[in-house]
Formats: structure tokens, C-alpha cells, sequence
């Protein structure tokens, strides 16, 4: 599965489900805001910040690269990060949530335990991200393992292979669960994530 968002002018994937798909673990009133609203207005900010600049010709990864730890071009890492992240959150949901392949199964025994102590890892660390953030699982040269990153931080600035991600962000669920992160990352560890593509992000079939 591809998971390289470029996209040139930037614009809005579509959602890869109906907004309602979802509910009631996440509902269509919070697709409506978090897609609708919030990634929307990271796509326009950034071409906003872009224009006229050599990032306007890049492609949203080599922007995310190119702009990732210079002060003086925060405001477009920031953006791009965000467009970047809620693309990969979306394609990280799905409503038949089936299980991981083999060869992530494999994985995951060998470096969680097995599945149930792994979701109960990546909610652990959802849950202690302190403020704003997401948790994600990255591939780290065959070997899996769960991180955090505040505000809009990505894996891939730091050139790591992300195969799934939860944003912890509360505009995620606080229209759904208030202040309760850790039961909205248990359901959608427990019925909403797309193993086909986090499967297919591990291991390229
Ligand atoms: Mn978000």
C-alpha cells in the first residue's frame, strides 16, 4: 500500500470511508470537525505558507524532510507534518478491522508478547503522552516498537518507517469520550484498525 501522501498543489485525500463509518467508536460529528475542519485547515495553511517558496515544487514528504528541526520554518513543518499524519491516521482506521498477517503477527509475538499486551503497550503510551500527540508503531529495521511524538512530529522526519498511528490529539475524541483517552484508544485498538494496512506497511506483499 502506498503510503506516500504527495500531493502537489496540497490538497484534501478523501476520507478513505463514510464519516459515519466508524461510529460509535468514533462518530461522524467528530469526522466532520477532525477531517472536515482540522485537516482541512492543514492542507490550506499550508499551501498558504508554501506559496512562492521552493516547498510549493516539493512533495509533502520532502517538505516534511526538508522543513523538520529549522526554527525558522516551523509554521511549514507544522502544517505538513499534520497533513501527513491525519492522511496516515485515516488509512490507519477502518470499519472491518480484521487481524494482522502473518509476518506482523510474527512480529509482534516476538517483540510485544502477542497482540492483547501489545494494544495494552500502545495505549500505555497514548495515554502518557503529555499534552498534544500521537503514538504510533514504527518499524525499526525489522524490529517493532511504540513511540510518542507531541504536537505534529513524525516518524518519518526522522527517516523511520511508521505503520500505524493514533492521534491523541483531544480535538480526536473529546467530542466522543470527553477526557476519557484511554477508553477511546482501547476501542480502536479493539475494532478499528486496518491490519490490512499496517500489515502491508510492514511487509510489502
Ligand atoms: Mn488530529
Amino acid at each position: 500500500m502506498n503510503t506516500e501522501f504527495s500531493s502537489k498543489p496540497f490538497v484534501l485525500p478523501p476520507l478513505p470511508f463514510d464519516e459515519g463509518a466508524l461510529a460509535p467508536a468514533i462518530s461522524a460529528a467528530t469526522f466532520g470537525f477532525h477531517y472536515g475542519k482540522h485537516h482541512k485547515t492543514y492542507v490550506d495553511n499550508l499551501n498558504g505558507l508554501v506559496a512562492g517558496k521552493p516547498y510549493a515544487d516539493m512533495t509533502l514528504e520532502e517538505v516534511i524532510k526538508a522543513s523538520a528541526g529549522k526554527p525558522a520554518e516551523q509554521g511549514i513543518f507544522n502544517n505538513a507534518a499534520q497533513v501527513w499524519n491525519h492522511t496516515f491516521f485515516w488509512n490507519s482506521l477502518t470499519p472491518k478491522t480484521g487481524a494482522p498477517g502473518k509476518e506482523l503477527q510474527r512480529a509482534i509475538d516476538r517483540d510485544f508478547g502477542d497482540l492483547e499486551q501489545f494494544k495494552k503497550a500502545f495505549a500505555t503510551a497514548g495515554v502518557g503522552q503529555f499534552g498534544s500527540g500521537w503514538v504510533w508503531l514504527v518499524n525499526n529495521g525489522g524490529k517493532l516498537t511504540i513511540e510518542k511524538t507531541s504536537n505534529a512530529m513524525t516518524p518519518l522526519a526522522e527517516g523511520k518507517t511508521a505503520l500505524l498511528t493514533i492521534d491523541v490529539w483531544e480535538h480526536a475524541y473529546y467530542l466522543d469520550y470527553q477526557n476519557r483517552r484511554a477508553d477511546f484508544l482501547r476501542v480502536v485498538l479493539d475494532s478499528c484498525l486496518n491490519w490490512n494496512f499496517v500489515s502491508e506497511n510492514f511487509a510489502p506483499g
